[in-house]
């Protein structure tokens, strides 16, 4: 006799949540059995935001923010241009930084930083179009906004020495951050003062 199983879309179901970052088997399986059987988890609402989702957000051409057309509303903003440009790992570092309401310039989302042991070098990361930008845009400061932790560092580096020859004065937030802490997890007092505290990058 053959072991019961769960039924097919169960582990349909399955199969997909442990395709997200983070999501073992047993939170799949979790997660699954509340999205079959709560009351409130409204699964059609979820399948429904997710191809919504999956339709219209694209990344902005120029910086890597979101946006639902070809560049993200800070782009489009005329009034940001000629100014600071911002470069982090993620875009979801973008907001934190928007909400401090201090800085009025534009980002460039790198898509990560260097991490050689995850096979991730310099081709990997959107460095190339920073450049190509840099040229067209001539900014009057390049902040960058990186983690403090080592991977971070090692990115900061790597970027001073690349942009040091563009002759735009290179700057590096101040690290009053969480030891090991992305910009996403810091408040926005603390986020002002580091920018506000930015200092000279020395090659
Ligand atoms: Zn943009």
């Amino acid at each position: 006799m053959k072991p019961a199983d769960y039924p097919e879309p169960f582990h349909d179901l399955v199969r997909e949540l442990r395709r997200l970052p983070g999501v073992g088997p047993r939170s799949a399986e979790r997660i699954a059995l509340w999205l079959a059987s709560a009351k409130d988890a409204r699964p059609l609402d979820l399948a429904q935001a997710l191809r919504h989702a999956a339709e219209n957000l694209r990344s902005c051409q120029t910086c890597g923010f979101f946006c639902t057309e070809e560049f993200c509303e800070i782009c489009r903003d005329e009034t940001r241009a000629g100014g600071e440009i911002c470069v982090v790992e993620q875009a979801t570092d973008i907001l934190p930084l928007e909400r401090t309401a201090f800085f009025h310039g534009r980002y460039h989302v790198l898509g990560g930083r260097l991490a050689p042991l995850d096979h991730v070098g310099p081709e990997q990361l959107r460095i190339g179009e920073l450049l190509a930008r840099i040229k067209i845009e001539q900014p009057r400061e390049i902040i960058l906004a990186l983690s403090a932790d080592v991977e971070g560092e090692a990115t900061t580096n790597y970027l001073a020495e690349i942009l040091t020859p563009a002759g735009i004065p290179l700057t590096r937030i101040a690290h009053g951050l969480p030891a090991g802490g992305g910009l996403e997890h810091a408040d926005p007092l603390t986020l002002q003062r580091a920018l506000s505290g930015r200092n000279p990058v020395r090659v």
